[in-house]
């Protein structure tokens, strides 16, 4: 038999399948180049791509008339789209796997790309661009341990069962084309005068903004209503305390709540009423409540769990898990949606948790999973809801967790808990609620606590006890205090990542059921192995910005979607209902040539309303008030906000919108002329080295008597004058210390 190629999706990767199969291998590298670039062994030869090396072409690689962006060439869509090796680094790779392919050494090539949509995507364009014309084969793994590799190289796939995954890759890939390359296009070329640069439009990243931007929209239109709350505290007989509050009777509640009340007075006169006095409890309740483990870890619900508990971004738990799966070898593979296990990987579970349970934070809950008898699956394996990934769980082999890296342990952490989890007892909690009445005045109390831990024990979600004092029903009780409290309503909260995510994966729609949120998984917005890319993308092009864990859009990000208004392309849906049709298409349900065609019919009808609707469109410009020294009006304008106007040049007071790395919106600018600095930090500016931070900022008059906008940090003052960029390297490093500070 001949020899075999196998190309990996990272270096890395190839080592490990060097390892496994027969050697020994010897490192080539490129022609007049020292990093190595394959492997050759006695039977086989190993490279490898580095991400995606080869990508869809720019249309101006269709012609040359593209170079131009003009409406009349709207909609493109090529009827064969054009491939390119992505940049000088891929192409070194690219020659090497090129001539490997093409060298005749070989009979066979195996495609040991990562086993998802991406993987299939990466080999697929490598294979073509090469013009390669072996047979292939593929890898297809679950696990990157040794066994789990040495297992898959005997059961290697047969390239053409895996067609149907490529076709929906290559859909995937050719509509965010179609349909970004178009709208951005003509959204640009209708919005010029009044953007600076591209308006980045696309399939999934606008949809996303959406979501993000119509919250927002409600945050800014709330207004805050005030009202009072009544506490009391109570004592018993013999001194055990708790405290109430007050609620109103039935049917008479003040802005949707009972314990609201509308003014002042009304809440002093119940104090009035009742503090000193003497009261009963009339109602006691216990119910004691039961809750199931919940459902092993897919990855979007990895990345809300870390984001929740240690304010991981989607992005760095992905990167974390990654590693856990290619580098350690002690997690299965991330890019999942699946909760469930299969039912052949029963005989597992059991040797796979005395491996973890070595390690003593998890010893307990393995040693009740060996007593088992009889495993508890029904919430744990599912046949029919695993697709090409099963549950991220822990492999069935030895960990070295001395070797994990800070994130990586608590990433691993998370999953080893939750696979342990899983098998433990229901967990029960018992709950109280109170009724003290007093003067003919309710007020209610409740306690909960754990009875049974379960479950809760090894995964412990966030809850804490709020424990009562033994109290009886009929009781005597004092009130030994009461106190009236202002308060106002708070406007909805802004995305988290877990919260996005959340609302990514039900295409926009509030779902808090667990197994519901289960049913809609296949018609969300991307994919789980592309959310934290598609959440970073927003940034990069401005739409979006950190605040510490919270998604604030920018005003660019806002007007987008405003501009947009009702568009099809803002409505996240529709591109969950496409999600579900590429889902099809790699079920051999649906064809891709009818999906292309209707992503194309969608750009051309897409390229048409733009045209129309943003033709007239000016975005108003600002007016921030007299200039502090001229006294004429400050107008927005592209690059800052100044006292310039086509009639009157007016005195040169200008501030720059730009200033490390963001664009300031409007009200900053307005409040540093009319207060000379901000009452608080402004976030979203970059250092060199690409680090977010926040700084309050002050209009400062240089001695030449030229007004700049300072940085008005401690951190920005010490020593003399800094050019710019010095100043944006140390915020970038005093933020930095802020948050070694805070993690
Ligand atoms: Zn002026």
């Amino acid at each position: 038999m001949g020899k075999t190629l196998l190309i990996a999706e990272k270096p890395s990767v190839g080592q490990d399948l060097a390892r496994v199969l027969p050697g020994p291998f010897q490192k080539h590298t490129g022609a007049g180049d020292k990093t190595a670039r394959w492997l050759e062994g006695p039977e086989h030869a190993i490279s490898w791509a580095v991400g995606h090396l080869v990508q869809l072409a720019e249309p101006d690689e269709y012609d040359d008339k593209f170079k131009k962006w003009r409406m009349a060439d709207l909609p493109i869509v090529p009827d064969r789209f054009k491939l390119v090796v992505r940049d000088e680094r891929s192409q070194k790779q690219m020659t090497v796997v090129r001539s490997l392919l093409r060298s005749g050494d070989y009979e066979r090539v195996v495609n040991a790309c990562d086993a998802g949509r991406e993987g299939e995507l990466i080999f697929a364009y490598l294979y073509e661009k090469a013009g390669a014309k072996l047979p292939v084969e593929r890898l297809w793994l679950n696990s990157m341990t040794e066994s789990a590799i040495r297992e898959g190289l005997q059961h290697l796939r047969d390239g053409a069962e895996q067609k149907r995954l490529e076709q929906a890759a290559r859909s995937r890939s050719e509509a965010d084309w179609i349909v970004g390359m178009n709208a951005t296009r003509a959204a640009t070329i209708r919005l010029r005068s009044s953007f600076d640069g591209a308006v980045s439009l696309g399939r999934v990243q606008t949809p996303t903004l959406a979501i993000m931007t119509r919250r927002e929209e409600e945050i800014r239109a709330f207004v805050p209503q005030r009202y009072w709350e009544v506490q009391a505290g109570f004592a018993t007989v013999d001194g055990r305390e708790y405290e109430g509050t007050w609620n109103a009777p039935k049917g008479e509640s003040f802005l949707e709540r009972a314990e609201r009340i509308s003014s002042a007075d009304a809440a002093e006169k119940i104090v009035a009423a009742v503090e000193g006095r003497s009261g009963q409890i009339t109602k006691l309740e216990k119910t004691s409540k039961k809750q199931q483990p919940p459902l092993l870890f897919d990855l979007t619900s990895l990345q809300r769990e870390a984001n929740n508990r240690f304010g991981f971004t989607a992005r760095r738990t992905l990167g974390a898990a990654q590693r856990c799966y290619d580098e350690h070898k002690v997690l299965t593979y991330p890019r999942t949606s699946s909760r469930y296990l299969t039912s052949d990987m029963v005989a597992e579970i059991k040797p796979t948790a005395a491996l973890v349970g070595r390690h003593a934070p998890y010893s307990d809950a393995a040693a009740h999973i060996a007593a088992l008898d009889l495993l508890p699956l029904r919430r744990v394996v599912d046949d029919a809801k695993v697709g090409d990934h099963h549950a991220i769980i822990p492999t069935n082999a030895e960990h070295r967790l001395d070797k994990l890296g800070d994130d990586d342990r608590r990433i691993y952490d998370l999953v080893t808990r939750r696979f342990l989890a899983v098998f433990q007892p229901d967990s029960v909690s018992e709950n109280t609620r109170v009724e003290t009445t007093v003067e003919g005045h309710l007020f209610r109390t409740s306690g909960r606590v754990l009875v049974v831990p379960g479950w809760r024990a090894i995964d412990a979600a966030e809850g804490r006890d709020s424990e009562l004092p033994k109290l009886e029903q009929g009781e005597d009780v004092d009130t030994r205090e009461a106190r009236s409290e202002e308060k106002e309503t708070k406007p909805p909260g802004r995305y988290s990542d877990a919260s996005l995510l959340g609302a990514m994966e039900t295409a926009g729609k509030l779902v808090d059921d667990e197994e519901l949120r289960e049913a809609m998984k296949e018609s969300g917005i991307g994919t789980p192995a592309t959310r934290a890319a598609i959440i970073e993308r927003v940034i990069d092009v401005g739409y979006v910005e950190r605040d510490r864990t919270a998604l604030v859009p920018t005003e660019k990000g806002m007007n987008v979607i405003r501009l947009l208004d009702d568009h099809a392309l803002t409505r996240p849906d529709l591109t969950g209902e496409w999600e579900h049709r590429l889902a099809r298409i790699e079920a051999g349900e649906e064809t891709r040539e009818q999906f292309m065609k209707d992503i194309a019919a969608f750009a051309g009808e897409t390229v048409g309303q733009l045209d129309t609707t943003l033709k007239d469109v000016r975005i108003p410009r600002e007016n921030l008030g007299p200039c502090p020294v001229c006294g004429q009006d400050i107008m927005e304008n592209r690059k800052g906000y100044s006292c310039w106007s086509r009639e009157d040049p007016g005195c040169g007071f200008v501030i720059w919108k730009s200033k490390a790395g963001k664009q300031m919106a409007p009200a900053v600018a307005r409040e540093l002329i009319r207060a000379g600095r901000t009452a608080k930090q402004v976030t979203g500016f970059r250092g060199r080295s690409g680090r977010p931070f926040r700084a309050k900022l002050a209009l400062e008059q240089t001695p030449e008597g030229k007004w700049r906008v300072e940085f008005d940090e401690a951190w920005a003052k010490e020593g003399a004058k800094t050019p710019e960029q010095d100043e944006a390297e140390a915020a970038a490093a005093a933020a930095g210390g802020q948050d070694a500070a805070a993690a």
